[in-house]
């Protein structure tokens, strides 16, 4: 498995993609964790993979999407943008997960890149408005990875992502990627309208044979204003997307990416562990995205590095989650994720400013953490990497496991 992706990706990804991918993320982002964890020792807590929503407008609808799409655009500015990832770099960042909306509906966004060489940015996008120009674009620069998301067949992408033609739109997107020799992946949220079809050797197949080098399953989260309960994955769906993603990740040559497990299997939640916050595309610092509360901004005079460190709210929302649950606080105590916002006296960073309300109305549900289902990493590749650079990092002490 190992020699083909590796093949795979030696000959169809441009040789300034693969130095960048290498070195940028690669050797620095995992420099970047040893340093988090060497602050969390002292009691510092900064996270080496900030995830930045840079904008709230998208062209699509997509069924239970907690983003404000329809709201009057709010947009980070370029000088914010290059200021936070200036500070994260001083103190070792070099990787970036860029959200919004749509990203590449922000009119910075490729010069936003092209400020920042020797970072690595991963954009969370639904492809549409990668045009051959901006793949080639893209190209040059070298130091980002379009993840483009693709949510079922014709009908059932347009169903989810509430728009017509959707499917071929993105799809033209990802070709496009791919012809210009970019790292690519394709991100999939798993719900009941999907998991049959994208949960599949066939679908893996299928991204294999298009030239795809890196999948990642996420699971729908019922969260937000328009929750839609019966897509939510039972727990033993849960269960059997473990079960594929680690059978796959040791016998197909593609790479996949989950955020939710350690080596042995253990569930995790990255904002509880610290490896993760979110900045809104107000700026407002979020615990993640969907955690729509915030007491700082990335605007606050003090720079990012010690408004983080010094965020009794973050922290309170850390300890309190890796206290309660090695799963979702947000999925499984949704009265916590009130309890805290109204303690710390925390904004609603919506627009529609209604996030407590939509907490009110969850019904607690089994997140990512299902007990007594630790099914460990199969593949040595994978359990080293996590081993070294992505696991609970000693903070579910106390829980025994549980
Ligand atoms: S709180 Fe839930 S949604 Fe947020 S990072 Fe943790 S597991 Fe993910």
């Amino acid at each position: 498995m190992i020699f083909s992706l590796g093949s795979r990706i030696l000959t169809t990804v441009d040789p300034l993609c693969l130095a960048k991918v290498a070195w940028n993320f690669g050797f620095k982002g995992g420099r970047s964790v040893l340093l988090f964890q060497q602050r969390m020792k002292k009691g510092v807590y900064f996270p080496p993979f900030l995830y930045v929503s840079i904008l709230n407008s998208c062209n699509l609808r997509c069924q239970g999407c907690w983003v404000d799409v329809e709201a009057p655009r709010n947009a980070i500015d370029l000088d914010t943008l290059n200021r936070t990832v200036n500070n994260a770099r001083e103190h070792g960042n070099s990787f970036f997960g860029i959200l919004g909306g749509e990203p590449f509906m922000h009119p910075g966004l490729l010069d936003f890149l092209a400020q920042h060489p020797d970072c690595y940015f991963q954009l969370f996008t639904n492809g549409q408005f990668i045009t051959e120009k901006v793949a080639k674009s893209l190209r040059q620069l070298g130091n980002a990875t379009p993840l483009v998301s693709v949510e079922g067949s014709t009908s059932v992408s347009d169903e989810r992502r509430g728009k017509k033609d959707v499917l071929n739109k993105t799809l033209r997107g990802l070709r496009n990627c791919l012809d210009q020799k970019l790292l690519t992946g394709v991100a999939t949220s798993l719900c009941q309208t999907n998991i049959d079809d994208l949960l599949s050797v066939e679908w893996l197949q299928k991204l294999i044979d298009m030239g795809v080098h890196y999948t990642w399953y996420h699971t729908y989260r019922p969260v937000g204003p328009k929750i839609s309960p019966e897509l939510a994955l039972r727990p033993e769906q849960i269960t059997q997307v473990r079960k594929f993603v680690t059978s796959q990740r040791a016998k197909m040559p593609i790479a996949i990416v989950d955020a939710y497990y350690d080596h042995n299997g253990k569930a995790l939640c990255p904002m509880a562990t610290g490896i993760s916050h979110h900045v809104s595309p107000t700026g407002a610092i979020e615990p993640c995205p969907s955690i729509q509360f915030a007491t700082e901004n990335i605007k606050d005079e003090r720079g990012i590095y010690e408004t983080f460190t010094s965020s009794a709210f973050l922290k309170d929302f850390r300890d309190t989650a890796a206290k309660h649950t090695r799963g979702c606080i947000v999925l499984e105590r949704p009265d916590l994720v009130k309890a805290l916002a109204l303690k710390h006296g925390a904004a609603d960073t919506t627009v529609r400013q209604t996030a407590i309300a939509e907490l009110d109305s969850m019904t607690p549900r089994t997140s990512q953490w299902v007990p007594d289902e630790e099914i460990p990493e199969k593949h040595w590749m994978y359990k080293v990497a996590k081993r070294f650079f992505y696991h609970d990092f000693g903070v579910y002490q106390g829980m025994d496991g549980k």
